[in-house]
């Protein structure tokens, strides 16, 4: 029998056009090098030049650099996703992660960063768990509020 979740009955979550504030939490965003490879394709980059210029290496984990004020390199003046196509698992997955999904209490912990939780759209908990697998996003950061086409 499979062990009873705080979130046995479902979650809801939507991202709030307008809103970036996951993206401005300082060194946050860790990214494979598959997600490297995809946003240096988007953005027409060697590879080794998107590393060079965006990626934060450390024995144990690669991150997305920093703009000056602490927010996502990625993220434009307009608070847009410059590679939402090809952004990291990690921004796809967001709200289902397992930090955040420990308890009822990380889960509403979270509530202080993202305006989105308990809100909109309703996630089973057959469907959380297939995106804490990565074989499902979460749907967030809606290309109508983080995203310009032909970018
Ligand atoms: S996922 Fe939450 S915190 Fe992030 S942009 Fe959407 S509403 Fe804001
Ligand atoms: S969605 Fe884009 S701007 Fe936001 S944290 Fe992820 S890569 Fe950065």
């Amino acid at each position: 029998m499979r062990q009873e979740m705080f979130y046995e009955q479902g979650l809801k979550f939507l991202c709030q056009p307008g809103c970036a504030a996951c993206c401005k939490i300082p060194g946050h965003v860790q990214l494979s090098p598959e997600d490297a490879a995809n946003m240096a394709r988007l953005l027409g980059m060697p590879e080794n030049e998107f590393i060079a210029s965006y990626v934060k290496q450390s024995d144990k984990s690669w991150r997305l650099a920093e703009r000056p004020d602490g927010a996502c390199v990625m993220l434009d003046e307009q608070d847009r996703c410059r590679v939402h196509a090809a952004r990291p698992k990690q921004c796809r997955s967001y709200p289902f992660w397992p930090e955040i999904l420990a308890n009822e209490f990380t889960w509403i912990l979270e509530k202080g960063t993202c305006p989105g939780l308990d809100v909109g759209e309703y996630f089973s908990r057959d469907r959380i768990e297939r995106i804490l697998k990565g074989e499902e996003e979460a749907g967030g950061f809606p290309p109508e509020a983080k995203h310009v086409e032909g970018e």
